[in-house]
């Protein structure tokens, strides 16, 4: 059985990712590893920052493990808030403040195209791979629903009439950037183990 720490403190982000993980696959919470500290995010991109996570794990703590950065990036704001989406309204990392500033930022414009991007980092036996899922889709002009987190309330995927904070856990792990990234993550880790 491959033992995996997923580096997260978001109860959000574990929900998401823990359904998709099938029984032959241990999760590890970073309490488990009797991790307590924040872990450092300081690159410029959604991919160095999950890499920098996952492997920080692995030097500090000694465990394989796997590591998902976000970002929304929207087209009409040139790609941000991007890598800085959680803290797009200042350091409190405020999930309505964000919104309100996006919905601000975002007024004058028609066009209301944007993606959440998910970058999964895997390090596992020393070795790095990562996955990428992406979900197209488009800006509110205001807030609707109450599921999910962060951004959801304000976000529609492409082809839906509902957002992300309208849908069931299952259908947003269906058609959302993280549920994509997961799944190739979860493809991958069966090669490995079908080798073994
Ligand atoms: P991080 O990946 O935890 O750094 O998240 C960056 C920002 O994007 C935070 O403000 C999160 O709340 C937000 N975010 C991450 N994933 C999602 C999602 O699936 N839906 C909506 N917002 C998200």
């Amino acid at each position: 059985m491959i033992h995996l720490v997923f580096a997260t403190n978001n109860p959000n982000k574990l929900k998401e990712v823990e359904v998709l993980i099938p029984e032959n696959i241990k999760l590890l919470s970073l309490k488990d590893i009797g991790c307590f500290e924040d872990i450092p995010e300081t690159q410029n991109t959604i991919e160095g920052n999950a890499i920098q996570k996952a492997e920080y794990i692995k030097e500090n703590y000694g465990y394989d493990c796997f590591a998902d950065d976000t970002g929304l990036e929207v087209q009409a704001l040139n790609g941000n808030p991007g890598v800085y989406s959680a803290r797009y309204a200042g350091p409190q990392r405020d999930a309505s403040d964000n919104m309100n500033l996006l919905l601000k930022n975002l007024e004058p414009s028609l066009n209301r195209k944007a993606r959440f991007k998910t970058v999964i980092a895997l390090n596992l036996n020393n070795n790095l791979t990562t996955f990428t899922g992406i979900c197209k889709g488009e800006i509110m002009k205001t807030k609707h629903g109450s599921l999910g987190f962060g951004y959801d309330p304000i976000f529609q995927p492409d082809g839906y009439k509902e957002t992300f904070a309208e849908m069931e856990l299952l259908l947003k792990n269906k058609i959302g950037h993280r549920g994509k990234a997961t799944k190739q993550l979860v493809a991958f880790l069966n090669e490995v183990s079908l080798k073994k």
